[in-house]
């Protein structure tokens, strides 16, 4: 199924003859066309994700409520791990697991800056919330980039889905007080050690303003959870009392139950 390529959009640059830019025509395609569903094609509501497609998502199932991880129970409660070892985060809200095509959604929201992927998570995180009746936090707080990435990238895929979210649920989105300081390296391929130690001291809180009692840190995915943990911990030193992690998608690791 390759998706994107069904979607209407102009290949030829008709917009450009015009001399329109490429956005607004766009928009005008948007306006006239009827929404499609972003993974096959077919007609869809304003989501842009159609029924089957979204019959057909990797939904997580049972999880521990403060790691997202699957669990072999029927409801929702804690993993041993997470009772032995309670990470810093109190609950884990993350809709899919990291599993076609929940991954194809990140990959193209995140590297081809396709905001209707992001969209899509958007929503389905915020279909968890209201379904799970998630406590709400005071504030929603988005896992900074570096400024160099940044500028490479040219948005912050967590920052573009907690606006959405926020606006959504009604939590306000924080984005000034939690700042990265070191551009680390990318995450993927890392040993969990690797990356604990990779993410250390690669975040700091700025500013007068505070994080609030409540916290939800919001990102794109969770894979081992080391940099929510050190954003986490340095929430909680700024005052926060609670921290939760939303996230539309969760990396389940190979072997686990
Ligand atoms: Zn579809
Ligand atoms: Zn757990």
């Amino acid at each position: 199924m390759n998706s994107l390529n069904h979607l209407p959009g102009p290949k030829a640059t008709p917009a450009t003859k015009l001399n329109i830019p490429r956005r607004w025509w766009h928009l005008v395609l948007d306006t006239l066309l009827p929404a499609r569903c972003l993974l096959c094609g077919l007609p869809s509501g304003a989501t842009r994700l159609c029924d089957g497609c979204h019959r057909d998502l990797p939904f997580s199932g049972t999880q521990c409520r403060r790691c997202g991880l699957p669990l072999g129970t029927p409801e929702d409660s804690s993993c041993g791990r997470c009772i032995q070892n309670p990470p810093l985060f109190t609950r884990t809200v993350s809709p899919l697991q990291y599993l076609y095509p929940a991954d194809h959604l990140v990959q193209v929201f995140k590297f081809n800056r396709q905001l209707a992927a992001g969209r899509i998570l958007g929503h389905l995180l915020c279909e968890t919330v209201v379904n799970q009746d998630i406590a709400l936090p005071d504030t929603l707080i988005p896992v900074p980039l570096h400024p160099l990435r940044m500028a490479r990238r040219g948005f912050n895929q967590a920052f573009e889905l907690g606006n959405y979210v926020g606006k959504v649920v009604g939590v306000p989105l924080l984005a000034t007080g939690l700042r990265r300081s070191r551009n680390t390296t990318a995450q993927s391929g890392l040993s969990r050690k690797q990356r604990r130690k990779n993410v250390r001291g690669a975040f700091y809180w700025t500013g007068r303003v505070t994080p609030g009692r409540h916290v939800a840190l919001i990102d794109d995915v969770m894979t081992t959870g080391t940099t929510l943990t050190e954003c986490a911990r340095v929430i909680k030193k700024a005052g926060a009392s609670r921290v939760d992690v939303w996230v539309p998608v969760r990396a389940v690791p190979p072997g686990h139950i």
